[in-house]
């Protein structure tokens, strides 16, 4: 476990902007509404406060979670890269080097500059988790983004309807009405944003991609279309395969930042036929 990675501005941002979220939706908005004596108040209070709690820790195992080193024996499957059928055959270019760690990169695995180190599966380095998203915790890092954009919902949903429904009485209190405004605002901006994050991720698992791979597929079918071929990306199998190879097999993990164990290794993975 790397608690030093919670030594980060980042790190701590997030934690004062969830507690400060928190704080608006539960004490001043649920509290000053119904009140939480009502069924109303104390559901609403309860399912925000276990939606903050999902959220915090996927938060705390994305940070401490290594997404994944490359073994110091890892040597490539020349043999395997090279193809039985003579059909598929694969260049030997599939060998891939690490020129910043002098050693070779499992497929998928990238070279994380921050990190000073190659990455298994690597997603992108995140700021906001101080950590790179990898092999091991990007079940985790979507889980986070999941839970904060539904929670980020609620609290919008919350606000707004505490807004529209109580007879607040905002005679002579420009400051409280430019608070409320505000908090509406940016909890509508914040839904937005981390929405935006939770589908781009969700796309990128339907197609069994990692960020740095949509990147690198944009080139490789630029460079396909130029010499009159197609691209097709090769982890892509089928859109159930590949969330069920990002989730787990049972559906009732799903949810659960933690259920990992149908990860196999993060060196070898499974493909569709090679692209043609
Ligand atoms: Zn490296
Ligand atoms: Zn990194």
């Amino acid at each position: 476990m790397n608690w030093q990675r919670f030594i980060s501005v980042p790190v701590f941002s997030v934690l004062i902007v969830a507690s400060v979220v928190y704080y608006i939706t539960v004490i001043v908005f649920i509290r000053d509404w119904v009140g939480f004596q009502t069924p109303t108040g104390f559901w609403n209070a309860l399912i925000f406060t276990l939606l903050l709690c999902l959220c915090l820790f996927s938060f705390f195992v994305s940070v401490l979670t290594d997404p994944g080193h490359v073994p110091a024996s890892y040597v490539p499957d020349v043999e395997d890269s090279l193809g039985s059928d003579q059909e598929l055959k694969k260049p030997a270019a599939e060998v891939r080097q690490c020129d910043n760690c002098s050693t070779y990169k499992p497929p998928r695995a990238h070279h994380c500059k921050v990190c000073r180190r190659c990455v298994l599966r690597m997603d992108h380095h995140c700021l906001w988790i101080n950590n790179c998203v990898g092999f091991w915790n990007y079940k985790a890092f979507f889980m986070l983004v999941f839970y904060a954009t539904t929670g980020s919902i609620y609290s919008t949903v919350i606000i707004i309807s505490s807004v529209f429904q109580k007879d607040w009485d905002f005679s002579g209190m420009a400051q409280l009405k430019l608070f409320y405004v505000c908090s509406g605002v940016v909890m509508v901006a914040l839904s937005l944003t981390l929405g935006t994050l939770l589908g781009w991720h969700i796309y990128l698992i339907t197609r069994n991609m990692t960020t740095i791979e949509y990147y690198e597929g944009i080139r490789a079918a630029w460079l396909a279309r130029k010499s009159g071929q197609s691209y097709q990306h090769p982890f892509n199998l089928s859109v159930y395969k590949n969330i069920t190879l990002i989730l787990g097999p049972n559906m009732l993990k799903w949810f659960c930042p933690t259920a990992v164990s149908h990860l196999k290794d993060g060196i070898g993975f499974p493909t569709s036929r090679y692209s043609s």
